[in-house]
């Protein structure tokens, strides 16, 4: 397994309130909301929680419930006291990969991808407004993508005490690869665009750097972040 990962802060905001995480086999990004600095402190939190509790290899599943709810927690719990984080919160999307199979935990827009045999395909669901309108067939793809409440997200960590959390897992395959992104980039580039720039390179740190650079070339308007797994 090879992995890389690459953050930016894009070409228009000035602070970068997304933040990855990688460990040996936990890889996650979060996109944190919330005025001045405060989605860069719910984005941080999600990932300092992750490295403090270091997956053991026991039951995965009820591993990802237990450190996203306790996110989820402590980000509800430095926004209700401290004024100036009232309101933050973040996604998160982390991946576990244990031998030949993978598990993911997942809430908002931030994304994984799957792409087997020159195929992507994305493995969470969007909890946006936009993202439930695509799931009800009420929009295509690429209407989704330029539509203009696709930002508006219904799940987040942190807004509430407690939340709901997608947990799914699949077998991965040698020459899989995993791509976990902030909708900075895929707001940016189109999926077919993804699979092209995936395909492009065996060296994840090649790929990661592509990706940022692509949604850079078409405006920067939001922070990228990427994370970019080989399986072999
Ligand atoms: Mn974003």
């Amino acid at each position: 397994m090879q992995a890389a990962a690459r953050t930016d802060v894009g070409m228009v905001r000035e602070q970068n309130e997304d933040a990855f995480y990688i460990g040996d086999n936990v890889f996650a990004v979060a996109d944190g909301m919330g005025g001045h600095d405060a989605g860069e402190v719910a984005s941080g939190i999600a990932v300092r929680i992750l490295r403090e509790n270091k997956f053991n290899g026991a039951d995965p599943e009820g591993w990802l419930r237990a450190v996203i709810s306790e996110i989820n927690a402590e980000i509800f719990r430095q926004a209700s006291i401290n004024p100036g984080y009232a309101g933050m919160g973040t996604t998160l999307t982390v991946l576990i990969i244990e031998g030949n199979r993978a598990y993911l935990g997942h809430v908002g827009d931030s994304r994984a991808y799957l792409l087997r045999d020159g195929m992507l395909r994305q493995l969470t669901d969007d909890h946006s407004v936009v993202g439930e309108l695509l799931k009800r067939g009420v929009l295509t793809r690429e209407e989704a993508r330029f539509h203009p409440q696709r930002n508006i997200i219904t799940r987040a960590l942190g807004t509430f005490p407690q939340v709901d959390i997608d947990i799914s897992s699949l077998d991965t395959r040698v020459g899989d690869r995993v791509l976990l992104c902030t909708d900075g980039l895929t707001s940016a580039v189109s999926d077919q665009e993804l699979a092209d720039i995936l395909l492009s390179t065996h060296d994840p740190n090649q790929a990661c750097n592509t990706l940022i650079d692509e949604a850079n070339k078409r405006g920067g308007y939001d922070n990228t972040t990427v994370v970019v797994v080989y399986c072999s």
